[in-house]
């Protein structure tokens, strides 16, 4: 039972409550550059559907596409389109409360000047982060000082996965997260139809206030500036930590990101740790079982509201379906021997659920969630010895292309599964046509025909978005990010995080021969921690006492940070062996920003 394209109803609720524009759609930084653009989205998705776009797809971009102010119910409010994610206004008694706010600071202070220039101008009297993930909090300043007063609500352990998810990893998943958005990608018929969880994300100034008041448990209240709420925590969900909440006096329920207009990730393709879908699917029940009988609407961080108790309970039941049918379907197969690719193939969400739009995958899809399942029980190894230790792709591409007879060969073969239309396999032999003979134009040809072939045919956003930016780097090469991972937030990261970033940079053959100790002690906390490089490996942990070290270094945590972002030494005092930093940071790589993916 595939969904009904004449049921208009998400789009009327798209609609519902609209009070204005954001006019015109496009956010700036204070010296000109564009932060966003929901106009030329909004442009690229109008009209029919392409036939270079699955029309599910372009649905959905269109839906992603509306943007402006909203009255959600009496005295809440949200700006959609403003962002990738939405930002949400509860009045109070004497301002107004601001859930998550947006990524960038431009966009979260254009999206409150557009309330307040129809609801009058509120002070922020409290802000509520749902959830971990950058979306939800980055553009805070834009709405507050970094010196506010006002309460910065959280659920529990926020701050620790706010900086953890996208340290350690960061470059990598920045640039994977580049084909994943479709960073380089025009919106469009030919280009990206923006992440199905919303349209793009926006490009403008991060920032990160820690917060103030930990929601710990579910059923803790809190009266924020006249207003009552209830939360109900969700960790290990869509976030580590994360938190739904409901206002009685207004019956409108808040669902972060757990419940949203899409099938969503358990793995995102930008690489992450694999969520868990059984815990998902019992936290949405227990929102059932909680605020069921009393919420008359439902909101999340993304896409548009539900209203009615009816509609509230069909939706949230069937996506706490869709997670534990996932989870249960793909452990039955695997204990049955399927591995991950064979369930994968195999599993569909019963047909009532894939009549509904909600169910579809947007962002997640059945495809790669079912294969992330897998990974989460039983890891990358799919218990076939022969497959325990494969040459690496281009080990394997040059001996690919000796079983063809050449790899002009090899890039013929390509194009007959391209022609026949079979693009999984066309793709499979022309990326090995490629490692094998990475000048070949032929065969950069062949792959980057395929993988466009693959996007336009793709209703999952995020793999448009990779397939047409793994053909675009065929044709075009690499264009040059001058992004780095995480700047904006090094400021909230632990000393143990930071010296870790150092550790994770050290060049471990080229270090191997080197030993040297740092006795760090900061005096802003009163801490010591001692640091050693053996082996090729960088260790440290805190010391009571005060050992032994090459060198002593006396700083304070701001100064740590000045240390690594700029080398600056201002007002950091050493004794003992002045070489000692300088030898470890000369042992020490830098991450590429810009590596290549669909060559070698
Ligand atoms: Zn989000």
């Amino acid at each position: 039972m595939p969904a009904d394209f004449a049921d208009r109803t998400d789009f009327d609720n798209a609609e519902r409550g609209l009070i204005a524009r954001l006019e015109p759609g496009v956010i700036r930084r204070a010296d000109g550059r564009v932060v966003y653009d929901i106009d030329k989205f909004g442009q690229a998705v109008q009209g029919e559907c392409p036939d270079t776009v699955h029309p599910s797809l372009w649905r959905q971009g269109q839906l992603t596409a509306i943007q402006g102010l909203y009255e959600v119910t009496g005295g809440i409010y949200q700006v959609r389109g403003a962002d990738l994610s939405n930002i949400t206004l509860v009045e109070s008694d004497h301002g107004v409360i601001v859930i998550d706010p947006l990524i960038s600071a431009e966009c979260a202070a254009a999206a409150l000047a557009l309330y307040r220039a129809h609801r009058g101008d509120r002070p922020v009297t409290a802000v509520i982060y749902t959830h971990s993930h950058i979306d939800h909090f980055g553009g805070v300043l834009g709405v507050v000082d970094a010196d506010t007063s006002v309460p910065i609500i959280a659920p529990e352990h926020f701050m620790e996965h706010a900086v953890s998810e996208n340290v350690y990893a960061g470059s990598a998943m920045l640039r994977r997260g580049m084909y994943y958005g479709g960073a380089a990608l025009r919106p469009g018929p030919h280009g990206t139809i923006g992440m199905g969880l919303g349209p793009r994300g926006s490009t403008g100034s991060v920032g990160l206030i820690a917060p103030t008041v930990d929601i710990i448990k579910t059923g803790q209240e809190e009266v924020i500036d006249g207003v009552r709420v209830v939360f109900q925590i969700t960790p290990g969900t869509e976030a580590p930590a994360e938190m739904n909440f409901f206002f009685p006096a207004q019956r409108a329920l808040c669902l972060a990101e757990n419940a949203t207009h899409n099938l969503h990730n358990l793995l995102t393709l930008r690489g992450a740790q694999v969520r868990d879908p059984r815990i998902w699917s019992r936290y949405i029940a227990e929102t059932v079982e909680l605020f069921g009988d009393d919420a008359d609407v439902a909101f999340a961080s993304h896409h548009w509201p539900t209203w009615g108790q009816d509609n509230i309970r069909t939706f949230l039941s069937q996506q706490r379906d869709l997670y534990a049918y996932l989870h249960d379907q793909t452990l039955r197969l695997l204990n049955l021997g399927y591995t991950g690719a064979e369930a994968a193939e195999v599993i569909a969400v019963p047909p009532a659920l894939e009549a509904a739009w909600h169910t579809h995958g947007y962002y997640g899809s059945v495809s790669h969630n079912v294969k992330a399942i897998y990974q989460r029980y039983l890891g990358w190894y799919d218990g076939n010895p022969a497959h325990l230790w494969l040459h690496p792709p281009q080990a394997a591409a040059e001996r690919y292309a000796r079983l063809a007879g050449g790899a002009d060969q090899l890039v013929a073969r390509a194009r007959e599964f391209l022609d026949e239309g079979d693009l999984r396999f066309a793709a499979e032999l022309a990326s090995h046509a490629v490692f094998a003979d990475p000048e070949s134009a032929e065969a950069k040809d062949v792959l980057a025909q395929t993988l466009q072939r693959l996007g336009y045919g793709a209703e999952n956003a995020t793999w448009r978005n990779c397939f047409l930016m793994g053909a675009r780097e065929l044709r075009d090469g690499i264009a040059p990010t001058g992004l780095t991972a995480s700047s904006g937030m090094a400021g909230a990261l632990t000393v143990t995080q930071l010296f870790d970033t150092i550790a994770i940079r050290i060049d471990g053959p080229r270090a191997a021969g080197t030993a040297l100790s740092v006795l760090w002690h900061f005096t802003d906390r009163d801490e010591h921690y001692l640091m050693e490089l053996s082996n090729g490996v960088l260790i440290h942990h805190p010391t009571r006492h005060a050992p032994q070290a090459d060198l002593t270094v006396t700083l304070t945590h701001p100064q740590l940070l000045a240390l690594l972002a700029t080398g600056s030494v201002e007002g950091i005092e050493t004794s003992g062996d002045q070489s000692v930093l300088g030898t470890l940071m000369s042992l020490t790589d830098e991450p590429d920003p810009n590596f290549a993916i669909v060559t070698p």
